[in-house]
């Protein structure tokens, strides 16, 4: 039989490879004019004609390469920028993968010309399908002009795949200028078919982010700039009248890297709280440079997404850096908030890095981006130490026999018929109640449930049901830690300075139920995840409220800070009288209930569920 593997000739497996650098023209001019950058040119410029379709030529007066550099430069993982695994973790080239050129190489028809400062004569190049089909010396100015034609010439499906010129022209510009805005020190221009798009001047950081965003912009730049020891930010926001109602002009550079995030879009949103209209965009032009083995470089050439060490760290700084820009223009108040107080005493801020740290943390980044740790929905385990505290915390919790006492005065009619179950012997009604799977339930003013028990029924309250059936899930939280969903945009909750100690206070034991909250700034905090079975979006409420129910408790010194915080929960989260419920809804609360160690009375004493004996209805029926 015929083998049916074989290994894929070389320019096909370019090709392929080249796919993930190489989506359209745009991508192709990000890495040409990141290599000029690289290259320490000081001018650099893009031409392309057919919005890159016919042709990209990128021309630097950067270092150059010598003629064996020059044909090497193709070859797939060809790179000059690392040569040990430690470069890796301290990066500030652009590019460092080698694959760029390759990619190009795979998909266009490419020509380089190129001269260093010390030779005579430079080089010339050509390639096609990744073949170099000519080398020759050749006169020509010092450093680099990569020209190619026809991307996707000899793969027609990414070909026909483009789009129309003018959505394909918008990518390019939008990739000349994240890179024109990192490198305000470079002389840009940009031409389309032969004609002037852009023509930048070296100059400042304002000056350049000016040229793109328009002269109007002069005097409507707040300038940002906070410095520490791990940190730099630096840049502008563009004042609360520039707000718009879309996503442009907004910029955010990492170690001058265009970078999307979120996560710090939503920093600077929250700055921007209460200043503009909650349906528009601040404009922001804003650089973090921060060491390089604090940043998981590790991203995949075409992707903008980035992994901080410490991202909560930087999310606090940016948006107290914007905030304090803004207070300082007298555009926002300058009371609440004081970046050197709360984010200056951080210790990560307050202490130079280490060697011993920088190298621990370079020798977990680079594989942080395979771990599940990065997964959004990886939900970290309590750690074994954490489960036997909050286990032994619940030997002293009241016991049910207390509880059970504690309700008996609560009173029933004591006809021996109709029997409240607070009253009930705690061990009768696991085996005493048992409510048919197909019966019909009866929801009466959306709070009582009536279920037939064999000859009787139960009348169940659905709300104080439901709380002793989180109650106790709650509880066993201590033994299986309850699971988190992470919020995918976290939370900020402000707090009064007597909210904020207190939640301060709880915020461990909150974990354990789910909620994971940490404290940023002063009298702030942020929701990076909640319970799983508490709604999304309803986060900062259900704090709020849980924060008042525990004030509620907190004379009562019978119970420990965790029985409050479950006993909150339980009373917070649980299912409200008025709440009209489906026969499913129903039956799964009444099973629920009966699955519950104590069914019969909520953590607090009063009655799940009244139980009405065959005699009881008989008896009221008889003359
Ligand atoms: P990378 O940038 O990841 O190193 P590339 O494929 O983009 O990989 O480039 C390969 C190598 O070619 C670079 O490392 C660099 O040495 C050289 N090179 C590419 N473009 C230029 C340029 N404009 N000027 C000088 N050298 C360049
Ligand atoms: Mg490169």
């Amino acid at each position: 039989m015929a083998n049916s593997i074989h290994l894929l000739p070389d320019h096909i497996a370019n090709q392929i490879a080249a796919g993930e650098v190489i989506q359209r023209p745009a991508s192709a001019v990000k890495e040409l004019l990141e290599n000029a950058v690289d290259a320490g040119a000081s001018e650099i410029k893009l031409m392309i004609n057919d919005a890159g379709k016919a042709l990209i030529q990128v021309i630097d007066n950067g270092k150059g390469m010598n003629p064996i550099d020059a044909q090497n430069a193709f070859a797939r993982h060809a790179t000059s920028k690392i040569s040990a695994i430690e470069d890796l973790f301290q990066i500030r080239t652009m590019g460092f993968r080698g694959e760029a050129l390759a990619s190009i190489a795979a998909v266009a028809q490419v020509s380089l010309k190129t001269r260093q400062i010390e030779d005579e004569l430079g080089t010339s190049v050509e390639i096609e399908n990744s073949q170099v089909s000519e080398t020759s010396p050749v006169a020509c100015p010092v450093g680099t002009s990569i020209s190619m034609k026809n991307l996707f010439f000899n793969v027609p499906a990414r070909r026909n795949f483009l789009k129309s010129n003018s959505a394909e022209l918008k990518h390019i510009i939008e990739e000349f200028t994240r890179v024109a805005l990192a490198f305000p020190e470079i002389y840009f221009s940009f031409t389309n078919n032969g004609q002037d798009v852009f023509h930048w001047e070296a100059g400042s950081f304002k000056q350049r982010a000016i040229h793109v965003l328009g002269n109007s912009y002069q005097t409507k730049l707040v300038a940002v700039g906070e410095k520490t020891d791990y940190l730099t930010i630096s840049g502008f926001v563009g004042k609360p009248e520039t707000a718009k109602k879309t996503r442009s002009d907004q910029y955010f550079f990492v170690n001058r890297r265009f970078i999307k995030s979120a996560y710090l879009h939503h920093a600077i949103a929250n700055a921007f709280d209460g200043l503009i209209p909650k349906e528009n965009f601040p404009s922001y032009i804003l650089y973090i440079d921060v060491d390089p083995s604090q940043v998981d470089i590790n991203v995949h050439p075409t992707k903008q997404e980035i992994k901080f060490e410490d991202d909560k760290i930087i999310y606090a700084f940016v948006q107290a850096a914007v905030k304090h820009a803004l207070a300082q223009f007298s555009i926002a108040p300058s009371l609440d908030f004081s970046l050197d107080a709360n984010i200056q005493q951080l210790d990560a801020i307050q202490k130079p890095i280490s060697d011993e740290q920088r190298s621990s943390t370079a020798s977990s980044s680079l594989y942080a981006g395979f771990t599940q740790k990065n997964q959004a929905h990886f939900i970290p385990r309590t750690s074994e130490a954490e489960r036997t505290a909050w286990k032994s915390f619940f030997s002293d919790i009241p016991s049910s026999d207390d509880q059970s006492n504690q309700s008996n005065g609560n009173g029933s009619s004591n006809d021996g018929f109709i029997v409240k179950s607070s009253s009930m012997g705690l061990y009768q009604e696991k085996q005493g109640v048992g409510v048919n799977e197909d019966a019909v339930l009866l929801q009466i003013n959306n709070t009582y449930i009536i279920a037939p028990v064999g000859p009787g029924m139960i009348m169940v309250h659905q709300q104080l049901a439901h709380e002793r059936v989180l109650y106790e899930k709650y509880q066993k939280a201590s033994i299986q830690p309850h699971a988190t969903q992470k919020s995918l945009f976290p939370v900020v909750l402000e707090l009064s300075v007597a909210d904020a100690i207190l939640l301060e206070e709880i915020i461990e034991d909150l974990a354990i139920i789910g909620y994971e909250i940490e404290p940023f700034g002063q009298n702030s905090f942020i929701i990076q995840g909640i319970p799983a079975d508490v709604n999304a979006g309803n986060e900062k409420n259900a704090i709020e409220l849980l924060l008042e129910q525990f004030k509620h408790f907190s004379g009562d010194i019978k119970f420990s800070k965790r029985e409050k915080i479950i006993r909150c929960m339980a009373r917070q989260s649980a299912i409200k009288a008025g709440q009209t419920l489906s026969q499913k809804e129903m039956h799964s609360l009444i099973e629920s209930l009966f699955n519950c160690d104590t069914p019969n009375v909520t953590a607090s004493g009063a009655p799940t569920y009244i139980d009405f004996k065959e005699g009881y209805l008989d008896n009221l029926f008889s003359k």
